[in-house]
């Protein structure tokens, strides 16, 4: 076990980290049982479990802070337990009430208390609900056994220097995910398939892959794991598409940015649009929002530069700074947000 006091909160990474319990729940016989404590990072697994074979699998991630007042907040996390419910639906999985999802990530956060980050280090307690089917199948069929677990851990500042854009690839030989298949849904399955693009735009300098949809190869749809947005004027703009993955932080924005007297806009985002705006991002709950500076079409080494000097642009940094003071407490959450733990 860790001694906390010499942990380095601003600093450190966003990975996997040991914490000292998580919490699990079964979906046997067409009901879920009651919530368990397990101090072990070590599931065991049927070797014909679903999950394994099929892809049954579906995640989460979300945050929770200590806010200036010394309270724990965790961000919409009903939010991310109605996605959980709808990526449930899509591939097949037992869905999980929202009442239980709720006792869940409570009881792992009050029970891993001391790995809760400090306030004012840019840190928090990521956590990560986690469902799989774990009944055994030959033939492809839905299993008839399910385990939602969720554990947490501390992650440091996505930014560590500080608020800093970065580049990003445009791929046209790679889809995230299908017209009509399970882009819109946050399953596992959609990231293996962005494996390869990713390291790839990894290995050739970029921060991530900016995908297209997949139909017409046109549109903009979004960033890997995070949803993508422009600037234009006093105008949000967002990709409306079927493939990609409802952001919470997105809607966040969206609902921030109307705040602020912009008008916002979701639909489709042509390629050429791209040299007409004047900030763009990625957004998400890793980041909030990942200011990007450039964006490099990999088929045509087409470049589109959004700053100059190096610096997020105006308005991504009043947008970020302004769910970040929601996030930490620092701004009245006049949309009920957070849930206060203690
Ligand atoms: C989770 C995820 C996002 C970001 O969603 P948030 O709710 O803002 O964290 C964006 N795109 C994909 C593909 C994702 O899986």
């Amino acid at each position: 076990m860790e001694n906390m006091e010499n942990i380095d909160w601003g600093n450190l990474p966003f990975g996997y980290f040991k914490t000292d319990y998580n919490v699990r729940c079964y979906w046997r016989n067409g009901e879920w049982g009651n919530l368990e404590i397990s101090s072990s990072e070590i599931i065991n697994i049927h070797i014909a479990a679903t999950c394994l074979h099929y892809g049954q699998e579906s995640f989460e991630g979300m945050k929770a802070f200590t806010g200036k007042d010394g309270k724990i907040r965790v961000f919409r996390w009903e939010e991310n337990a109605k996605r959980m419910q709808n990526s449930a639906n899509g591939i097949m999985m037992a869905e999980i009430p929202l009442d239980l999802f709720k006792e869940a990530i409570v009881t792992v956060i009050k029970l891993n208390k001391k790995y809760m980050p400090p306030y004012g280090k840019g840190a928090s307690l990521y956590i990560r609900p986690l469902l799989i089917g774990t009944g055994p199948q030959v033939g492809v069929k839905p299993a008839n056994e399910y385990m939602f677990l969720v554990f947490v851990g501390p992650v440091g500042p996505y930014f560590k220097e500080g608020f800093k854009p970065v580049n990003i690839q445009l791929v046209h030989d790679f889809d995230r995910a299908a017209p009509q298949g399970t882009g819109h849904i946050k399953v596992g399955g959609n990231y293996a398939a962005s494996l390869k693009p990713g390291t790839r735009a990894h290995d050739e300098g970029f921060a991530s892959v900016l995908f297209l949809d997949s139909k017409e190869n046109n549109y903009i749809d979004e960033a890997g794991p995070a949803n993508f947005f422009g600037i234009k004027g006093n105008t949000y703009i967002t990709p409306a598409s079927d493939t990609i993955l409802p952001s919470i932080t997105n809607m966040s924005l969206r609902t921030l940015a109307k705040d602020m007297g912009m008008t916002v806009e979701q639909r489709q985002v042509p390629i050429e649009e791209l040299a007409e705006f004047d900030e763009v991002g990625a957004c998400g709950t890793a980041a909030v929002i990942s200011p990007i500076k450039k964006i490099v079409e990999r088929k045509t080494a087409k470049v589109y530069d959004y700053c100059k000097d190096g610096k997020a642009g105006p308005v991504s940094t009043k947008l970020y700074k302004k769910l970040r003071a929601i996030q930490e407490g620092e701004e009245t959450d006049k949309y009920g947000w957070n849930l206060i733990i203690e």
